[in-house]
């Protein structure tokens, strides 16, 4: 929506809206995590085509997507500025779809190696300029890492609300342990930690809206929902006691599913870096 000609535009985003398509992310290489920019997959010109080699790893729904923005190093000699974003459709001649990863958590989605062999990509499907690829996935990145906050209160809203329905249900003592301080304390740990990042969130949001710029307050608000989101599914198994930990009830879920949070759209390592970065260009301002 961001960087699509009107053409892409036309061709993917209505597929993509009604579920047609599934869209994945692809810039995630072995050789590439946090340090993002050291991509090993190429794009080659030749003729009107751009001729890709090379894999991705660790790719959200690379095994259901139909459309892929790939990221591809088309100047080895300018880094960081030397990245080109391509969409790929998974039918275009030397995509191959990897092994499917073994995950801890996030198990209704896949995720997967991607293998591009002198795959074929129209020139008409580079995303946003030629080289401008890494610069621009940074921006879109930003807004995703708000997203993912929203997320995070999302869960951590639900575990809450399936938290106070199972201490009102369950006795122990000869009264619901809703009755008992120690779980009181914890439902209101809980509901501190979820109303802060809900401000947080909506903060980030309003300042979105209004075309603020965000970097600090969005890495601020990601790192912090996957702290909450974590804290807040280890209350919820405490609370739930025997039955938090068994697969019968969600709760076990959620607490496999949050710690991802703390590690993909930028470890809470590189959240951090970021918001250190921002305080510095601040003051030099
Ligand atoms: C389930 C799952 C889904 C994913 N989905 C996608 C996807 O759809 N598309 C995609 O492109 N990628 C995806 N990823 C990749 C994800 O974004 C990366 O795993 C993540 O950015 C970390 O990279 P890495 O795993 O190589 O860890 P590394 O970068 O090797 O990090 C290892 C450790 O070193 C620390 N570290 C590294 N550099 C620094 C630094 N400069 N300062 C401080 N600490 C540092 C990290 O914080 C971490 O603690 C997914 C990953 C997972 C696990």
């Amino acid at each position: 929506m961001e960087l699509g000609t009107e053409e892409q535009k036309k061709k993917y985003l209505p597929k993509m809206a009604t579920g047609e398509y599934i869209g994945a992310f692809a810039l995630t290489e072995p050789s590439a995590g946090s340090n993002a920019a050291n991509l090993k997959t190429t794009a080659v010109k030749k003729g009107d085509k751009y001729i890709i080699n090379g894999s991705k790893h660790y790719i959200t729904n690379a095994v259901d997507g139909q459309v892929f923005t790939v990221m591809a190093v088309t100047d080895p000699e300018k880094g960081a500025k030397g990245i080109t974003s391509f969409i790929v459709e998974k039918d275009f001649p030397g995509f191959q779809l990897g092994a499917v990863e073994e995950k801890m958590g996030l198990r209704g989605s896949h995720s997967a190696e991607l293998f591009f062999e002198d795959m074929e990509v129209p020139e008409e499907n580079v995303l946003g300029e030629v080289n401008r690829g890494y610069v621009n996935a940074l921006k879109i990145l930003a807004n995703g890492r708000a997203g993912l906050a929203a997320r995070n209160l999302g869960s951590c809203e639900k575990l809450l609300e399936h938290c106070l329905e199972y201490a009102n249900e369950r006795t122990q003592f000869g009264k619901p342990i809703i009755e008992i301080q120690a779980v009181q304390h914890m439902l209101s740990e809980m509901t501190m930690m979820i109303e802060s990042l809900r401000s947080l969130t909506y903060r980030v949001a309003w300042m979105t809206d209004q075309g603020k710029r965000v970097v600090k307050e969005a890495a601020i608000a990601k790192l912090y929902g996957s702290e909450v989101y974590n804290k807040v599914a280890d209350l919820a198994v405490q609370i739930h006691g025997g039955i938090g930990y068994m697969k019968d009830y969600p709760i076990e879920r959620y607490f496999r599913d949050a710690r991802i949070t703390k590690i993909y759209e930028g470890t809470s390592e590189i959240q951090r870096n970021i918001i250190a970065g921002e305080l510095i260009r601040e003051t030099r301002k």
